[in-house]
């Protein structure tokens, strides 16, 4: 059964690791095609990256969080660091890079929510393993949580995967998308969370060919040794632990209008619930919970519940 969650101060922090951007969203009559300009009305503009938005649903959930990445010496670093301020995060651990643009998605939306999304990776393709380590080494604790995503360098995730490791920090590899890299860091026994078609992608860069996410997960764990938490949309959650058991966390009931960031939401929530103490299975009921509350709202920040809202929503 889930607990309230603790906001006590004997929770470990949470370290988070990838991508910070900038969405820039245009929705248009219908999506260009090549070569080809649409002119759109509305104009908007929200903070985004995998890395980013998981901190903050991290931090709406109480986690003390501590975000690790890079952004450009521009205006959009300076917002992004500004908001990201702003939900109570740590930025720190945030690298500003003279040379570099902040990460920018160009998204054009159509009426029937059909998307077409351009994304120029900017800074974070400059961020360092190097920096990644001194964020993270001298710093974290075995107490501590690191959540990793994979839109920035493969030896970025790898350096945090390692300093993780080292600590005897728990840690959470999100392999969205699955790099060629993370073969080599399934070794050091991160919990891995792919929603279902990263999961077979996954399995067959194992040369573990499957046609279900089930099997796929499967052969994952058995080369981490750890928990898989496969995401299955609106279908809930598959949580496989290395005893053999099977759980399917059921849907929550939504009205799903805007599906961005869902996993962003799910992996900070399981962090941040994992930090707190939960069992696994209780963190994912929690996540399932809270990315089902996220979906509700247009934008991929806008819907992140807090920790309060967390609790109603698992009565
Ligand atoms: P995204 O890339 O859109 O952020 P994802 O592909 O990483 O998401 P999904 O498996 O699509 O991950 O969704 C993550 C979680 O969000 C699901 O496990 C579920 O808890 C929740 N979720 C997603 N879609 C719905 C929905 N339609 N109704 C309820 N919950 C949903």
């Amino acid at each position: 059964m889930s607990t309230p969650l603790d906001v006590g101060t004997t929770r470990g922090r949470v370290f988070v690791v990838g991508a910070i951007n900038v969405d820039l969203v245009v929705a248009a009559e219908r999506l260009p095609g090549p070569g080809e300009t649409v002119v759109g009305t509305r104009v908007e503009r929200y903070g985004g990256g995998k890395g980013a938005n998981a901190a903050v649903a991290a931090a709406r959930a109480g986690a003390e969080v501590h975000l690790v990445g890079a952004v450009g010496a521009d205006a959009n670093g300076t917002e992004a660091l500004d908001e990201l301020t702003a939900e109570g995060i740590w930025v720190d651990g945030v690298t500003v890079l003279e040379d570099e643009a902040t990460g920018v998605a160009l998204i054009v939306v159509d009426p029937g929510a059909e998307n077409q999304i351009a994304v120029g990776a900017g800074a974070n393709a400059a961020l360092s393993a190097e920096h990644v380590t001194r964020a993270l080494a001298s710093h974290l604790r075995p107490s501590d949580s690191v959540l990793v995503s994979t839109e920035i360098p493969d030896a970025a995730v790898e350096a945090a995967v390692i300093a993780a490791a080292s600590a005897g920090a728990r840690c959470v590899l999100n392999p969205a998308p699955p790099i060629p890299g993370v073969a080599d860091l399934l070794g050091y026994g991160p919990i891995l969370t792919p929603n279902a078609g990263e999961c077979l992608e996954l399995a067959k860069m194992l040369d573990d060919d499957h046609t279900h996410a089930r099997e796929a997960a499967a052969a994952i764990m058995a080369r981490t040794g750890a928990p898989v938490v496969v995401t299955l949309g609106g279908d809930g959650a598959l949580v496989l632990t290395p005893d053999g058991n099977v759980d399917h966390v059921r849907p929550r009931p939504a009205v799903a209008r805007d599906t961005t960031g869902a996993g962003d939401t799910f992996n900070g929530v399981l962090i941040t619930r994992l930090a707190a103490g939960d069992e696994l299975d209780d963190a994912v009921r929690a996540a399932n919970v809270a990315a089902a509350l996220s979906v509700a709202h247009v934008g991929a920040r806008a819907g992140m519940p807090r920790a309060t809202d967390i609790e109603v929503g698992s009565r």
